[in-house]
């Protein structure tokens, strides 16, 4: 059985906004309660774990204690908002405001149109919190319709002047058969689509992955607005629809005689459920797509990243003037692949902390997974010793250390271990690929230590580091739950931020003034372009999708090693 996982499938990016505000609200407090005003998200296992965390809930402002407060992803009324505001002014209470844009853009729009007399029709789920939220900024009266039927019993008066929006998670559909009707009744009217780009992408993605599969396994909370839409939607192409919070719900005999499954998510529902039922499905499975599924699960991120290292490696070989053979290539190649198999193993906290499906499939395949990090290993030591004793002596360090990284060890009586001092992991990643990309063949080959070679280390330093926090911008909620200490957790979204633009911007800086500086010795302007283009190509990643880290799985790793690719078009030049 193929299972076919939805691109959308996990929380959104207004709700993964809202569940790192709180997060990290739990991590950064000022000793007192730490609490939400009414459930963070429509997902009871997602708000199970933050409740872990020691994070409370008020059901009403009222019920709000003294310390902080996390204003949800659908927002709240705005009288609701003066009152808290009123108590942060007195040094009661801390907002943090995690109401997402698109939310607040559908205020705006209310707050723009009302006052000037137009009546708001909200087109929206009744005693859905964001709509609730919407209808407090509508000082010239509002009215939410669910459906065509609420909406034919709208009164003339109310259409004389008036302003339609949408809650952001309403269906595309029903949303353009409602407007359809009303512009023909309505008389001063203004549409506005507010239906935000993450639920039209997911519905409509839901409705082409319906058509194509046998089976549709929608993932989500039960009382999700937006979850229930992708189950209807599913249901509307005549497929069997099992709508599940968690794998445990699934009906396994459902499936039997199906060829293809395909599996929907809502908004708020987290990635690691949407795993455990993926997990399950593909334990179903038989023949080659179990092992495509396999294949894809244990090398398909670390073969990746793996390459790109090696071509990397090359690129910057070509640049120093190194002589271009494939043996470093190699070798760094095989060192990443060997230490991303590896690792999870050697951790003293055991498999789970990728979440328990993950730890499920090492845990079913341990043996596999270890034959390959010690073939992949082997080959690292055995390619290094094939270049002399230093090298096999370096590359051999940069394996120990990173075996050893995890590892706790007992210092003068006490615990130690390096994972404990934090970022270690980012500077250690950093460090390690500079060592074996760079830093080795450059002292094997005698090459000088010039500014180009400090500069390649460099870069590939600075690369291989903001790799690492990337995934860890997007691990951060998971990494949380587990008690990790990553540089986004410590120091905050926005200040991790700075320090990659500093590093990237410093980067791109030293790049064109070593162009600059060498422009007669044998440094051409496409050094200098692709150089720009590897600095500059982070940048815009982090500008454009800091926040929005929601496309899928492997595009996104394909898209944050992309710099690694880049760096490999020196070795074209
Ligand atoms: S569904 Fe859209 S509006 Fe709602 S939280 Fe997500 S991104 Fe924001």
């Amino acid at each position: 059985m193929k299972v076919i996982v939805a691109k959308t499938a996990g929380f959104c990016w207004g709700v993964k906004r809202a569940m790192d505000a709180v997060l990290e609200a739990s991590v950064h407090h000022d000793g007192r309660v730490v609490q939400t005003l009414g459930p963070l998200i429509h997902n009871p296992q997602a708000l199970d774990l933050i409740g872990k965390r020691g994070v409370a809930v008020a059901e009403a402002p009222d019920k709000v204690q003294n310390g902080t407060v996390v204003i949800r992803a659908h927002g709240i009324p705005i009288q609701d908002l003066r009152g808290l505001k009123e108590r942060q002014a007195k040094g009661e209470l801390k907002i943090v405001n995690a109401t997402c844009p698109e939310v607040a853009k559908v205020h705006n729009k209310i707050k723009k149109w009302s006052p000037k007399g137009y009546f708001t029709v909200i087109l929206g789920s009744h005693g859905h919190a964001e709509s609730v939220a919407h209808r407090s900024f509508a000082e010239s009266g509002s009215v939410i319709v669910a459906n065509m039927a609420e909406a034919q019993a709208l009164t003339d008066d109310q259409l004389k002047k008036v302003l339609v929006v949408a809650q952001t998670t309403f269906t595309v559909k029903d949303y353009h058969e409602i407007t359809e009707y009303l512009r023909e009744r309505a008389g001063e009217a203004v549409f506005e689509n507010t239906i935000c780009e993450d639920t039209w992408m997911r519905q409509d993605e839901a409705k082409s992955l319906a058509q194509t599969v046998d089976t549709v396994i929608v993932v989500g909370g039960k009382a999700s607005s937006n979850t229930k839409h992708l189950a209807e939607l599913a249901h509307h192409y005549g497929k069997p629809v099992q709508y599940v919070e968690t794998a445990a719900e699934l009906d396994l005999a459902g499936f039997s005689g199906k060829e293809t499954v395909g599996v929907l998510a809502g908004a708020s529902t987290p990635t690691w459920l949407v795993d455990e039922v993926v997990d399950v499905l593909e334990q179903l499975g038989d023949g080659p797509s179990r092992w495509r599924n396999f294949l894809q699960a244990a090398f398909g991120s670390s073969s990746l990243m793996a390459l790109g290292a090696g071509l990397m490696t090359l690129g910057v070989h070509k640049w120093l003037g190194l002589p271009l053979g494939w043996r470093y290539p190699v070798i760094t190649a095989a060192y990443v692949l060997a230490m991303y198999l590896l690792t999870p193993f050697l951790d003293p906290l055991g498999l789970g902390a990728k979440g328990p499906a993950r730890a499920r499939f090492l845990e079913r395949h341990r043996k596999g997974l270890l034959v390959s990090a010690a073939l992949a290993l082997a080959v690292t030591l055995g390619l290094a010793a094939s270049l002399g004793a230093k090298v096999l002596l370096i590359v051999a360090g940069a394996s120990l250390v990173g075996a050893a990284y995890k590892r706790r060890f007992q210092v003068g009586g006490k615990a130690w271990s390096l994972r404990h001092i934090p970022g270690s992991k980012d500077v250690v990643v950093a460090l390690a690929l500079a060592t074996v990309a760079v830093i080795t063949p450059v002292w094997q080959e005698g090459r000088v230590w010039d500014l180009r070679t400090f500069a390649a280390i460099f870069l590939v330093g600075v690369l291989a580091f903001v790799r690492t926090v990337i995934y860890e911008f997007r691990d951060m909620q998971n990494d949380q739950i587990v008690g990790k200490e990553t540089l986004p957790i410590l120091m905050g979204k926005r200040a991790t931020k700075l320090v990659l633009l500093g590093l990237l911007g410093t980067l791109l800086a030293g790049t064109l003034w070593l162009t600059y500086e060498n422009r007669g010795q044998g440094h051409p302007l496409a050094v200098a372009l692709v150089l720009v283009v590897c600095a500059a190509y982070p940048m815009v990643y982090l500008w454009l999708y800091h926040e929005r880290f929601t496309t899928g799985k492997n595009r996104f790793e394909l898209s944050v090693d992309f710099s690694f690719y880049l760096v490999g078009l020196l070795a074209l030049i």
